[in-house]
C-alpha cells in the first residue's frame, strides 16, 4: 500500500503515520524527519537545510527529490509506504509520479488531514518528544502522566524542535497555503483524494483514516 498523507504543519501527519505503519506493516517516510537526522549529523545536505528549516521555508526540491528516491529503496518499503511530509511542492509531485511509474508502482490514496489553521500554532508550540523512544506529547493536550517522564519508555531526557515556535509556524503555514494546497488538485483530479477530519480526537482521526483504506481496492 503506498499512501501520502498530506495536511498543514500540526494536522497530526506523523502521529497518525506511525499508527498506520504499526498497523499495516508499511514503512513512514518523513522527509522532515530524514532532514532533522541530517542536520544532528552535521552532513553536506543537513548543513544546507539547517537555516532554511529554522525560517519555515521549504528545502530546495532537488534535495528532497534525491533523498525520497534513496529512501524508497529501503527494504522497508518492500510492502509500502507512507509519505509523511512528502510532497510539498507540485514540482515534488510530479517527480514523484515519475519515480513511481519508473519503478511500475502507484499510489493508491492520498489522505488530507483538514485542520483550521487557527488551531495549528497552538498545537505545535506545545510540542515535545521522548528524546529515546520518539514517543510524541503535548504540553496542554496530551501531557506525560507522570511529569518529566516519558509514558512509553520511562525516559526524562525531551527534545523540542527547532522549528516548533510561533514565529516560525506562520511561515510555515504561508509555505503549505502557497505552496503544498495546490498539489491537492492534481490528486483529486485521479480520483485518489480523501480528506478526513482532522480537528476530531486522534483516535476518531485514524478511525477515519482506516475506513477508507479498508474501502480501498486491493493495492498493486
Ligand atoms: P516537517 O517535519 O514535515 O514539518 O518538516 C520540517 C521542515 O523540513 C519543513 O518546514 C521544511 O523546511 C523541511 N521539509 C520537510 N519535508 C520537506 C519537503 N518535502 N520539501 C521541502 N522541505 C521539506
Amino acid at each position: 500500500m503506498k499512501l501520502i498523507l498530506l495536511g498543514p504543519p500540526g494536522a497530526g501527519k506523523g502521529t497518525q503515520a506511525k499508527r498506520l505503519q504499526d498497523r499495516y506493516g508499511i514503512a513512514q517516510i518523513s522527509t522532515g524527519d530524514m532532514l532533522r537526522a541530517e542536520v544532528a549529523a552535521g552532513s553536506a545536505i543537513g548543513r544546507e537545510a539547517r537555516a532554511v528549516m529554522e525560517s519555515g521555508a521549504l528545502v530546495s526540491d532537488d534535495i528532497i527529490v534525491r533523498m525520497l528516491a534513496a529512501r524508497v529503496e529501503q527494504p522497508d518499503c518492500a510492502k509500502g509506504f507512507i509519505l509523511d511530509g512528502f510532497p510539498r511542492t507540485v514540482p515534488q509531485a510530479e517527480a514523484l509520479d515519475r519515480m513511481l511509474d519508473e519503478k511500475g508502482m502507484r499510489l493508491d490514496a492520498v489522505i488530507e488531514l483538514k485542520v483550521d489553521d487557527a488551531a495549528l500554532v497552538d498545537r505545535i508550540a506545545g510540542r515535545f518528544t521522548c528524546a529515546k523512544c520518539g514517543a510524541g506529547y503535548h504540553d496542554t493536550f496530551r501531557p506525560t502522566h507522570v511529569a518529566g517522564k516519558c509514558d512509553v519508555c520511562g525516559a526524562t531526557e525531551f527534545t523540542r524542535r527547532a522549528d516548533d515556535n510561533r514565529e516560525t509556524v506562520a511561515a510555515r503555514l504561508d509555505a503549505y497555503h502557497s505552496q503544498t494546497a495546490p498539489i491537492l488538485p492534481h490528486y483529486a483530479a485521479r480520483g485518489i483524494l480523501r480528506s478526513v477530519d482532522g480537528m476530531a480526537e486522534i483516535d476518531d482521526v485514524t478511525h477515519q483514516i482506516e475506513a477508507v483504506l479498508d474501502g480501498l481496492p486491493e493495492p498493486a
